[in-house]
């Protein structure tokens, strides 16, 4: 065995196996793939090989397209047949519901340019004569689909990697891992040891045990699952024509035919975790003891819709273990702390995810980032809050869901509520609705005070739109205050923090302690990779606030620059200071008078201007206070110890009474930022565009030195970006856009929306997007596509509220 490689990837299952070829495939030859047993020896073995490009995430889903389309080039590079039955897969709805998400899917798909589209319930019997449609509204289905044989696709992927120059070591179990002082790392194998470069964690069933082997405890846990096949069936031997796949949803089964036998699986609602502790060593190409009576009620639902399943008897039971995060969905990417060692785990749709996988690690191993915006698989979008309750509650929830629908209005119960401040019972008493993000409770909207309010999940207008109304009103008219303790905040401290700082983000950094600037980062290709206010401290030191979701996606990217952004600088402090300090924002015209009745400090602009920050003592609390809202009004942040959060909270709302100072959540915020034209981060601010199409270039300052990203922003064409963020007033009626649908120009789909909703003092349905610029100059001609209707779109040159941002610097 070689002792040398420049990346070792532990695991070949399909994920592994894919990882290793899409190294080869960026031109990495010294790339080796080493396996425990055989390939496939994992989950991959048993699997139903099932392959969908369906998915709620876009850039998921082009994923998934992509997995979907590399299965006959890796058949053509290897010569080993993947098994390919590209028979189409029928989604089924049973719902109104059901039928208004299918509606929202086909746009997604359409602005993707896949083929799934609406099949009429005519064209479903004849190419599924099997299934009985009097339970079925409507369906879709996309040709592209299909089943694959899992062992071929591993086998494919391996020998196509080898035949680019990778090595493929069996038999060998990776034993230890051992981080070097260089950042490389000592892989103690059965066989030998290795030096490598890189680790890939691909240990699927085992991933946790090879994560423990880095000190690292990974968020995911195996759960057993279910398929049974049939006897043949002579309604299957009939056939002149292999069936599509299927999948019910509100049977919650999908279904294929397999030679000439059926193949059914579900998720059940008694959803059971395997191994949870930890998964044995010695578990090897073994299957689960059956246990049809937790799927028996499922399988009456089956029998019902899939008629012939009462003819045959059962000819096999499939129950195997297959791993899951919270949200079901992979954990990639590099961890924290651990330099040079990168997660592909967590995949329980190995063969709808796992070629976007390999190419997303792949990339971010050659490249330093992943390509595109894939925080819907990042592993850090999970926390140290993931305790193993949480793991296990939720992960339960998501098996139990995964045929469930899911509302984009919808909040899901499980390991509910999250964390808390010491200010959650007061606004719960106020009427607050909770969301939680990062496992954090934050306001959404307020019912009736005093009143527990649940909202209704729809796709259309909720119950929360009347006072979603009332809050936005509050705020152009009065003040509103909402909890900001969710974002995530970082204090960065030490003799050379200034010039630290001013190497990681574009732009410059603000010029005296008590200034306050927002600082967009960016990747070494010049693309978003965050937005951050950075408020100057002392001359060395710094508060930066970001997205609450993005605490541990921060935490990692300032660790792993802490001592190499300034070679030959050491001291950098960067404190995670999220939880230890709350906040709340005041914001509408009578803010300033809020704060000028709660201290004695002089609040005029003069003295207090726009991106001014300052410590105020109010009452015995000392809030550190700066000028700057996301509302588009005059606006305050105020950040204090969670100790003096009670106190400052108190005194806010005692003195608002004679301002009429009312609570508000994210809602109306989103509503109220549209109504500007603000964009937000993972939505307009992502890895998928550069900051001169999300009209962030004022905020990038190549002209100050050096910071990441500088060359390639250099490069780049300030003044004509291939796209342009545009904001819509949407002909809307009782369903606004939410983010995700296409967008058209001249009857050709080119964009989607990145986020969208009611402006509630305009009085307009919003939308924001990006749109190829030579159609942003046309400026005419748009529509929307919401639940299958197009809607006219009128382009806004300027946002539709105080464009010219009087009101934020009043
Ligand atoms: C019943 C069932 C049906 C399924 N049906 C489908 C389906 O229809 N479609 C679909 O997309 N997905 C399906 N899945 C899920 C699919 O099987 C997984 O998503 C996929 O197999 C995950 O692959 P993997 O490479 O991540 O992990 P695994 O297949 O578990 O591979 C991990 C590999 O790592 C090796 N390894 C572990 N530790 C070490 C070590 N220390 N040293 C060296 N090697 C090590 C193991 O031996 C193993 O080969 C199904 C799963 C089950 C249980």
């Amino acid at each position: 065995m070689q002792t040398h490689a420049r990346v070792v990837v532990i695991g070949g299952g399909v994920v592994g196996a894919s990882v290793l070829y899409h190294l080869a495939r960026r031109g990495w030859q010294d790339v080796m793939l080493i396996e425990r047993s055989e390939l496939t020896s994992g989950s991959t073995w048993h699997a139903a090989g099932g392959m969908h490009t369906l998915n709620g995430d876009v850039n998921m889903s082009f994923l998934q397209s992509y997995t979907i389309k590399i299965y006959d080039e890796i058949e053509r590079e290897s010569g080993q047949s993947c098994g390919i039955h590209r028979v189409g897969c029928l989604y089924l709805a049973s719902t109104d519901a059901r039928a208004d998400f299918f509606k929202a899917e086909r746009a997604k798909a359409h602005y993707l340019g896949l083929d799934l589209d609406f099949m009429p319930l005519d064209e479903v019997a004849k190419i599924h004569p099997l299934v009985d449609l009097s339970h079925f509204r409507t369906a879709l289905f996309d040709p592209n689909d299909g089943h694959v044989d899992p062992n071929g696709v591993t086998n494919a992927y391996a020998k196509a990697a080898q035949k680019r120059g990778a090595s493929v070591v069996l038999r060998n179990p990776v034993k230890e891992l051992h981080q070097k002082p260089d950042g490389g790392w000592r892989v103690v194998t059965e066989q030998g040891t290795v030096e490598a470069e890189y680790v890939v964690n691909a240990g699927g069933l085992w991933a946790r045990e090879v994560g423990r082997m880095a000190g690292i405890e990974l968020p995911i846990v195996p759960m057993e699952h279910q398929y049974i096949l049939t006897n043949d069936l002579p309604e299957i031997e009939a056939l002149d024509r292999e069936l599509p796949m299927a999948i019910d949803f509100e049977g919650e089964s999908y279904s294929r035919q397999e030679r000439r036998s059926f193949l059914i699986g579900t998720y059940e609602q008694d959803a059971r975790h395997w191994a949870v502790d930890g998964t044995p060593a010695d578990f090897g190409h073994e299957l689960l003891p059956p246990d049809l009576d937790r799927i028996a009620d499922l399988m009456a639902i089956a029998m019902e819709r899939f008629p012939l399943l009462r003819n045959g008897g059962i000819k096999r039971v499939v129950n195997g273990g297959m791993v899951f995060a919270p949200d079901g969905n992979p954990i990639i990417g590099p961890v924290r702390s651990l330099k040079n060692y990168f997660c592909a785990c967590g995949v329980m749709a190995g063969f709808s995810q796992g070629g976007g996988v390999g190419l997303a690690v792949a990339n971010w191993i050659v490249d330093g980032e992943p390509g595109m915006d894939v925080f819907a698989m990042d592993v850090a979008r999970f926390g140290e809050f993931v305790t193993r309750d949480f793991l296990l509650t939720k992960t339960e929830e998501n098996y139990r869901r995964r045929f469930m629908l899911t509302f984009p209005n919808e909040e899901l119960p499980a390991a509910r509520p999250g964390k808390t401040t010491p200010v959650y019972p007061k606004l719960k008493a106020e009427g607050a609705v909770f969301g939680m993000a990062f496992s954090r409770e934050y306001p959404l909207w307020y019912g009736k005070k005093g009143e527990t309010t649940v909202e209704t999940p729809s796709f259309r207008r909720s119950n929360a739109f009347p006072f979603v109304d009332e809050e936005c009103r509050a705020v152009r008219e009065a003040v509103g205050i909402w909890e900001t303790s969710t974002y995530s905040k970082f204090e960065i401290a030490g003799p050379h923090a200034a010039e630290w700082l001013d190497n990681l983000v574009a732009n410059k950094l603000p010029s005296r302690p008590g200034r306050t600037i927002l600082c967009p980062l960016l990747t070494p290709t010049g693309r978003v990779a965050g937005d951050l206010t950075v408020t100057r401290l002392e001359s060395e030191r710094f508060l930066l606030v970001g997205s609450g979701s993005a605490e541990e996606y921060y935490r990692r990217l300032f660790t792993s620059l802490q001592s190499d952004l300034l070679p030959g600088r050491s001291g950098i402090e960067i404190v995670d200071v999220t939880e230890t300090l709350c906040g709340f924002s005041i914001t509408g015209p009578r803010a300033r008078d809020l704060l000028a009745a709660v201290t004695q400090h002089d609040m005029s602009d003069h003295e207090f201007p726009f991106l001014s920050a300052t410590l105020l003592a109010i009452g015995n609390a000392q809030p550190l206070v700066v000028r700057i809202s996301f509302t588009g009004e005059l606006g305050y942040e105020l950040y204090m110890p969670e100790a003096e959060q009670l106190a400052v909270y108190r005194a806010l709302v005692e003195a608002g009474r004679e301002f009429d100072l009312k609570h508000f959540g994210v809602r109306a915020l989103n509503s109220l930022r549209l109504e500007k034209g603000y964009g937000s981060w993972g939505r307009e601010y992502t890895m998928d565009y550069t900051p001169f199409e999300a009209s962030l270039g004022r905020f990038v300052r190549p002209e100050k030195g050096s910071f990441i990203g500088r060359d390639a922003v250099q490069a780049m064409d300030a003044t004509a970006p291939a796209r342009r963020l545009a904001l819509f007033a949407i002909d809307g009626d009782e369903a606004d856009p939410m983010g995700g649908e296409p967008l058209f120009h001249r009857g050709r789909c080119v964009g989607r929306l990145t986020s969208g909703g009611y402006g509630h003092w305009v009085q307009k349905s919003l939308g924001l997007g990006y749109l190829p610029s030579e159609a942003a100059s046309d400026g005419q001609g748009f529509e929307v596509e919401i639940l299958g209707r197009r809607r006219h779109a009128e382009l806004l040159d300027r946002p539709p509220y105080d464009p010219d941002g009087f009101r934020l610097r009043s």
